[in-house]
């Protein structure tokens, strides 16, 4: 067997998914990551969607008009910061050139093939030890007319490619979900989704990594990255030195920092967003939902159910908007007239940082100009939903062997 030594920078859903992928194959893995042991990180506090659904990459058209309407409003779910930052300036340029229907039509079944394979291997990773895998699709809930008539254009896509969706006025809405009161028009039924508790998912990951004989540091923070003839040969921050034959970037939002100490500029921004838990809900769901007008998820995680939301662009920053969290909250009675703001009073808003490539296509694959070193990010509002592919890939990337299906457009290198 191969005793390739592989380090990890990142211990989120897409180092833990390569770590897990990488032991598989009997590579020794060394995990390093920021946060203690189980701390928080954009994986643990998501909300839980495993999304075949999601084919059109966040950089489609309407997405500019549609943001700058949403910029004037303190408690819409998508915001800029207006910075000159060259960084997020070059980030907007490149998302502004890929909003064409071209590049929708480019990507979709990329995502697709991802989601779909990422969907099998989560399935089988619950049938060798359950982390409470839902399997039993997602509702897209329309408020309005005009929002029905839109997802219904999204289910006629789908269809073109192959992911099962259906059309349901109020009543079969009603009839699928009956754990919730919903005042809508109708949704869309996309019965190949599925959801789970995330930190559920993270703690047993962790615990099957150590198992595994996965070497973990944690409270690490890299800052330093030695090369020699054009490889990587170690990562070190503090005191400490990790050397390795194969590296894996897998820094979530922080990965284009990490990439910068050797040199390389990435255009990724932190796409932040919030999740508030309700530990009783008036009513519990059965399916999870998207508010489709409102941009809002739902999801129930055994007993408890948590609402997540809003894109806001720009700068590696964690502190909560309250405005945005108000917005969050304020859309929930209108679709679920059962629930109050009252409902969330005591809840404590949790942030995350989604990693945000500019073409809504994430990162995956090994870097030219350093060729033991892999990058893994970018997966912006799908990176738990692509956790396990990702870690697959990577792993065929250090085999040597050929992914699942033709990778080379989500090159690092592309932009
Ligand atoms: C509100 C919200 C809801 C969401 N809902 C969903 C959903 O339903 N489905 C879905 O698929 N996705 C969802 N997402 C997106 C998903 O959470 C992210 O895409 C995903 O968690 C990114 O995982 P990651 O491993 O790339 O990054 P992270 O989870 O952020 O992990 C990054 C890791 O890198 C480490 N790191 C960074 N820099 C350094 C350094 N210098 N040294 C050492 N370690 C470092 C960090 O410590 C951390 O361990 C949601 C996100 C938000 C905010």
């Amino acid at each position: 067997m191969d005793s390739k030594r592989v380090c990890i920078v990142g211990g989120g859903v897409v180092g833990l998914c390569s770590a897990y992928y990488a032991l598989k194959r009997g590579y020794s893995v060394t995990m390093v990551q920021r946060e203690p042991e189980g701390g928080d990180n954009c994986s643990m506090g998501n909300a839980g969607m495993i999304v075949p659904s999601h084919f059109v990459p966040l950089a489609a058209p309407g997405m500019i008009s549609k943001g700058l309407r949403w910029m004037m409003n303190p408690e819409s779910p998508f915001f800029v910061r207006p910075s000159l930052d060259p960084s997020l300036v070059r980030w907007g340029w490149l998302f502004y050139r890929h909003a064409t229907e071209r590049h929708v039509a480019a990507s979709r079944e990329l995502l697709r093939d991802l989601n779909l394979e990422s969907r099998r291997l989560f399935l089988e990773l619950e049938s060798e030890e359950s982390f409470g895998l839902v399997d039993r699709g997602l509702l897209m809930l329309c408020k309005t007319e005009k929002g029905l008539e839109e997802e219904a254009e999204m289910a006629h896509a789908a269809h073109e490619i192959g992911v099962e969706a259906e059309v349901l006025d109020a009543k079969a809405t009603a009839e699928l979900d009956p754990g919730v009161t919903m005042d809508v028009v109708g949704s869309v039924h996309f019965p190949k989704d599925c959801h789970l508790d995330p930190s559920r998912f993270m703690a047993t990951m962790l615990k099957r990594v150590l198992a595994l004989g996965a070497e973990i540091h944690s409270g690490v923070t890299i800052d330093r990255v030695a090369t020699r003839g054009g490889r990587v040969v170690s990562v070190s921050g503090g005191s400490e030195t990790f050397e390795a034959d194969e590296f894996v970037i897998a820094g979530g939002s922080w990965t284009a920092p990490l990439l910068r100490l050797v040199g390389i500029k990435l255009p990724l921004q932190a796409g932040k967003g919030y999740s508030l838990t309700l530990p009783s809900p008036p009513e519990l769901p059965r399916l999870c939902s998207i508010f489709t007008e409102a941009k809002v998820a739902i999801t129930p995680m055994g007993n408890k159910l948590r609402f997540g939301g809003t894109m806001e662009v720009g700068g590696l920053d964690l502190s909560v908007n309250p405005s945005r969290v108000h917005g969050i909250v304020k859309s929930v009675a209108s679709y679920f007239p059962k629930f109050s703001e009252d409902d969330f009073r005591s809840v404590e808003p949790w942030a995350g940082l989604r990693p945000v490539s500019p073409d809504g296509v994430p990162y995956l694959g090994r870097l030219k100009q350093l060729p033991n070193l892999t990058v893994a990010s970018g997966h912006a509002m799908m990176g738990l939903s692509l956790g396990p592919v990702t870690g697959r890939v990577v792993a065929d990337l250090l085999a040597g062997d050929a992914p699942f299906r033709p990778i080379e457009a989500m090159a690092p290198g592309r932009f």
